[in-house]
């Protein structure tokens, strides 16, 4: 005799359950109620709708009761309430909505009745411009108050997927969205630190984000709505979506006697079964096994009841298939930002007593010299004696859903960073590095767990005694000169084994870059000189996007950008927006590079001429403002989309750097005595640097810094045998000089060169090059070519020629000095 199944539910787990019975059993007589009038409706997709992004309203819904039955035999009953259970009799009772009342008898029942969302009791709630959103009905209706009272402003209570989610689509329409979140962060799931990455990025859209505020109530003051908050601040608002959690909607289940769990969640076995065996449950009203911990959790998604409808139509058919497990893998459109999770969150970590570890890298999504490429923040969480993977957050822009499906997929398999690292992912320029973001992630978790590497993490710094420590920025001068965390004293990674006498052995020393990688360097170099060091985890960016909460620059209009405080304060009357003279597009190279390059192109500007940048360096929207101030050109605009920032920035009348009258005594002198690769490249980068800062530059090279200088090929000319000799033995050009340390052979400058290649940094000849297109003076010192013999032809095109007095003169205009 065939079975007869009934199922409660005809969306996500539902709809799934009754089409993988079928395809079982051709035979079952399958009825599907679904107390709505649709089924098999696309809910995550929603909000896309409201905010036009999903034109058609008939994609939303998949399925139609005559298509499933048409494909899937179904008997699918909409408008059809299930209202009561008898599990001895086993059959249901079902309202209709045309008010009939009839019974149903099953061999199995299947319920899937979902979560419905929570609803305070205030006495706003039931306000007619006061929305939540769970199904299709809800989503036309503020679809339609949207079209007839054309709001203009709306608070999302609660910063949760859905609230996020509908921010976004409100705010597509031209609303202006204020979203109130109680928790001190955004998207509950992810920690404090990730959460912190997006908060600005929703800032910078124009929405407003109030956090640690708790909705206490809705008032009508005067016709307009008000959203109270705990601390009584007032929030008008011509809508309100309410957005703050969903709960099991289990009361069919509980009148039937069915074992729920405190929380009202159905408790089934891991064929899906019920307390009664012939009852299975499925979907967001049930309770799962956190894969993570082992212990019953409420996590609603629509992967989880997707497999679990798949997983009870299985054993009702006789597979035993079984559920594993619910992980917790989640992704959201953040506006222009994709953020990512799975596994267990820190705040997990630390409940279940586990002796943990975490890593924070920051990686390009594909090779920084492909066209396109942003970055992303992935934080890996492992267990801290043997690497196993617990958990990922990941935020950026292209590529971050991949990064954390990857780590997904090796928190299933159970793998440690050892075999994260070891993983062959994809790679060619437009896709990945050759090093991938998660092999990254892996290769630092891997040096924590070894001890290569000691780290501290940002909410550690505050708590650091300054006169028992020492705080240690490796970051260029310029970068520190743009802010640093109080306290700290700024040694360039290439300057630390020459300036390492400047720093206390005696004290720990906590190193910090912008995002951890110089500052491990640094830390190789000072642990191998007998010194303590700790590097910053996640670096200076980190630690800056959590404590100075700069929001990323305002998606402005050129009308608004001009009203902000750092821009131009123009009259709006005397504006119109002059066109771009030049485009520049510097994405995917790393600080200090898009400065220098738009240096360099705003030279070949007239006054009032307009450049447009685009850059995908996070650092450069905070460089490109601070360069405008110290220049005298004038940033216009600037708007982010996709991860690429694009400003524009018109050329103002060059300040005169050298007018000591006006203060402006500011040269700088470098004097270049070495003839070390890592020092050239650092007078180089600092000299350049400076020169973007639209600072006269020179540069005095004297003894073996004279030899970057010299031509690669040889030149014929006329020596003595003394001269030929030091002609011979010394290094012939920039491409033949030697690290200060580690050199190895010639290896340890090949690595360095490899290394600056593959970061997307200048080489040392192209930064020559770039110094003398940047007008630095490079200037060789005539005694030195005298003693050593070297003529004028076999120095590079563009340098000049003087002696110490020329160099003193310089040094008595500048108001910096280095001798390197
Ligand atoms: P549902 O899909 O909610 O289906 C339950 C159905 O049962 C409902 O239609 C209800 O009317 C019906 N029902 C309840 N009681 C009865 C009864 N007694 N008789 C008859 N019918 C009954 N998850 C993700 O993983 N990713 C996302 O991007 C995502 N976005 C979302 C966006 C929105 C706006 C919403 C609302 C949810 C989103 N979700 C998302 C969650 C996901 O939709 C749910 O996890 C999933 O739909 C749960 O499936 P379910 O079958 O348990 O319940």
């Amino acid at each position: 005799m065939s079975k007869k199944v009934l199922i409660v539910g005809g969306v996500a787990g539902g709809a799934t359950a009754a089409a993988r019975l079928r395809r079982l059993d051709e035979n079952a007589e399958i009825i599907m109620f679904e107390k709505g009038d649709y089924i098999s409706y696309a809910n995550c997709g929603l909000p896309y709708y409201i905010g036009d992004t999903i034109k058609d309203k008939e994609k939303l819904t998949l399925q139609t009761p005559q298509t499933f039955k048409q494909r899937f035999n179904v008997d699918v009953r909409i408008g059809s309430e299930v209202v009561a259970i008898d599990k001895a009799a086993k059959a249901v009772t079902v309202k209709t909505t045309d008010g009939r009342n009839y019974v149903e008898t099953y061999d199995s029942l299947i319920l899937s009745p979902g979560a419905e969302p929570f609803v305070p009791k205030i006495e706003g709630a039931s306000n007619e411009n006061v929305f939540i959103l769970r199904n299709i009905p809800d989503t036309y209706k503020i679809k339609d108050f949207c079209n007839k009272s054309k709001p203009k402003s709306a608070v999302v209570v609660g910063a949760g997927y859905i609230g996020i989610e509908m921010a976004e689509n409100l705010h597509s329409l031209g609303i202006n969205v204020t979203i109130v979140e109680m928790a001190d962060h955004a998207v509950g799931p992810l920690d404090y630190d990730m959460a912190c990455e997006i908060h600005g990025h929703i800032q910078s859209k124009g929405v407003e984000l109030i956090l640690n505020k708790a909705l206490s109530d809705i008032k009508v003051i005067n016709g307009q709505t008000v959203v109270v908050l705990a601390d009584n601040s007032h929030i008008p608002a011509d809508l309100v979506i309410m957005s703050i959690g969903v709960k099991p909607e289990t009361s069919l289940a509980k009148d039937a006697d069915i074992q729920l769990n405190p929380r009202g969640s159905i408790i089934v076995n891991e064929n899906m079964l019920t307390s009664d065996p012939n009852i299975y449950a499925v979907g967001d009203a049930i309770e799962v096994i956190d894969f993570n911990t082992g212990k019953p959790a409420f996590i609603p998604l629509a992967g989880p009841a997707n497999k679990q409808g798949r997983i009870a139509a299985d054993n009702i058919c006789g597979t035993k298939s079984k559920y594993t497990g619910t992980q917790g893998s989640a992704i959201l459109k953040c506006f222009d930002m994709t953020v990512a999770i799975t596994g267990m969150n820190e705040r997990q970590a630390i409940a279940e007593g586990i002796n943990y570890e975490k890593s924070f890298t920051f990686s390009g999504s594909h090779a920084g010299y492909y066209p396109g490429s942003t970055f992303m923040s992935i934080k890996l969480i492992f267990e801290k004696t043997n690497g196993k993977v617990l958990g990922a957050q990941v935020t950026g822009y292209d590529g971050v859903d991949k990064r954390c499906d990857v780590i997904a997929t090796a928190i299933r398999a159970g793998m440690t960073v050892d075999e994260l690292a070891d993983l062959e992912l994809c790679y060619a320029p437009p896709f990945s590095s050759a090093k991938d973001p998660v092999n990254m992630a892996a290769y630092v978790a891997q040096n924590l767990i070894n001890g290569n590497s000691k780290v501290f993490h940002w909410n550690e710094v505050e708590k650091l005694d300054l006169d028992k420590a020492t705080l240690l920025d490796t970051r260029t001068v310029e970068e520190f000169e743009n802010g640093t965390i109080p306290g700290s004293i700024n040694i360039p990674v290439d300057d630390v084994r020459e300036r390492v006498g400047e720093i206390d052995k005696s004290k720990p020393v906590y190193v910090f870059c912008r995002i951890g990688l110089r500052g491990y360097v640094t830390c190789r170099i000072l642990t191998q000189l007998g010194f303590d060091a700790i590097n910053l985890s996640g670096g200076y960016r980190l630690w800056e996007t959590i404590f100075i909460h700069k929001p990323m620059p305002k998606s402005n209009t050129f009308a608004e950008a001009i009203k902000e405080e750092h821009l131009m304060d123009l009259s709006e009357k005397s504006i119109s927006k002059p066109a771009v003279s030049l485009k520049l597009d510097t994405c995917g190279l790393q600080c200090p590079g898009p400065i220098l390059k738009v240096y360099s192109s705003i030279n070949e500007l007239g006054v009032g001429d307009v450049l447009e940048v685009s850059a995908t360096d996070p650092a450069f929207a905070v460089d490109i403002q601070a360069w405008c101030k110290r220049t005298g050109n004038i940033l216009l605009e600037s708007t982010q989309s996709g991860g690429i920032l694009t400003v524009r920035v018109q050329k103002g009348v060059p300040q005169d750097p050298t007018n000591c009258a006006s203060g402006h005594c500011d040269k700088k002198n470098i004097i270049v005595f070495s003839g070390d690769l890592d020092k050239a490249i650092a007078s180089f980068i600092i000299a350049n640097g400076a020169a973007a800062m639209g600072r006269k530059v020179q540069m005095f090279f004297t003894f073996w810094g004279l030899n970057m200088l010299r031509k690669s090929q040889n030149v014929k000319t006329k020596k003595n045998l003394i001269e030929r000799m030091f002609g011979f033995m010394m290094p012939r050009g920039s491409k033949k000089l030697a690290l200060s340390n580690m050199n190895m052979m010639g290896m340890g400058a090949a690595m360095i060169r490899g290394i600056m290649k593959h970061k997307n940094i200048d080489s040392l000849e192209s930064l020559i090059q770039l110094a003398l297109d940047n007008g630095v003076e490079l200037v060789a010192c005539n005694m030195t070519m005298d003693i050593m013999g070297i003529k004028k032809e076999e120095l590079i095109e563009g340098v000049q020629f003087g002696g110490v007095a020329s160099m003193l003169a310089n040094a008595e205009e500048s108001d910096m000095s280095l001798f390197i």
